[in-house]
């Protein structure tokens, strides 16, 4: 049996399905997941300050704990800030135009991270995540944002651990390579989620459609496999069922890609987030 991760989803037992979508991915022979936490909006939860994050990724890490009795192999946090909570923050504090506002809606997510980054030094979760915005923002915005994200790849470096990253979509990500190089973080461990085969200079999370699944095994080069499953009642089937990776998985297998699957779901992981990924 090989171990088989899905690199990013969301579990949500408050909209969502739950624990049963863990079973369905374990029942198909996935063995690990990375749980991403949900903005603190989808949540209801107005962030503002730690103790709001510390909500929302406790409630992440408690969904991850029950994952984890189900599956054969592990469940991991990915816990951080959603970009796009800039624009929620900035429409509370008047705007991108609005020096004082931008100012404490930079604080408050970097006060996010630094949340999320406590949660990694004491060992409940694997990865941090952030990003900038996937939809055209104002100059301010964009600033701002990408001054989180550097700041996260502060804290990567600080307490070595990877960070995810949620962007605009695109292929060439060499201006965010070089952002977390200059902090002195390994941009190896700097993981697009939601990357398109094409994704380069920074590591490719690829979303699991067929298509995209056999391109990045053909090429060569490393990548992980995703679905972003957003577990919400609200949007069945907005990307992928959690079955997916598992039948990618057994496809790339079948076609004789053993060496891009033991690289997507053992050793890239090990490498990237410093996990056992042994069954
Ligand atoms: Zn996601």
């Amino acid at each position: 049996m090989t171990a088989v991760l899905d690199n990013h989803c969301h579990i949500d037992p408050r909209n969502g399905d739950g624990i049963d979508a863990v079973r369905r991915f374990a029942r198909s022979g996935g063995t690990h997941l990375c749980i991403v936490n949900k903005p603190s909006w989808s949540l209801d939860v107005e962030a503002s300050d730690a103790d709001d994050f510390r909500e929302v990724f406790d409630e992440t890490l408690r969904t991850v704990e029950e994952a984890d009795e189900v599956l054969e192999g592990k469940a991991f946090a990915v816990l951080g800030v959603h970009p796009a909570l800039v624009s929620k923050l900035l429409g509370r504090l008047g705007g991108p135009q609005n020096d004082e506002g931008v100012e404490r809606a930079e604080e408050v997510m970097k006060t996010g991270l630094e949340v999320a980054a406590e949660y990694v030094e004491e060992g409940r979760a694997i990865a941090l995540k952030s990003g900038r915005p996937h939809y055209d923002v104002q100059e301010p915005t964009w600033e701002l944002s990408n001054n989180v994200m550097e700041h996260a790849f502060r804290l990567g470096a600080d307490h070595d651990c990877a960070v995810q990253l949620h962007t605009e979509s695109g292929d060439d990500f060499t201006d965010i390579r070089e952002m977390a190089e200059d902090v002195g973080m390994s941009p190896d461990r700097v993981v697009k989620h939601f990357s398109s085969p094409n994704v380069s200079a920074v590591r490719r999370s690829v979303i699991a459609y067929e298509e995209n699944v056999f391109e990045a095994a053909e090429d060569g080069r490393d990548f992980f496999l995703e679905t972003d499953y957003l577990d919400d009642a609200e949007r069945p089937g907005a990307v992928l069922g959690t079955r997916t990776v598992p039948k990618r998985v057994d496809a790339l297998l079948d076609e004789g890609y053993d060496d891009a699957v033991d690289r997507a779901c053992v050793t890239l992981p090990e490498e990237v987030y410093g996990v056992d990924m042994s069954l």
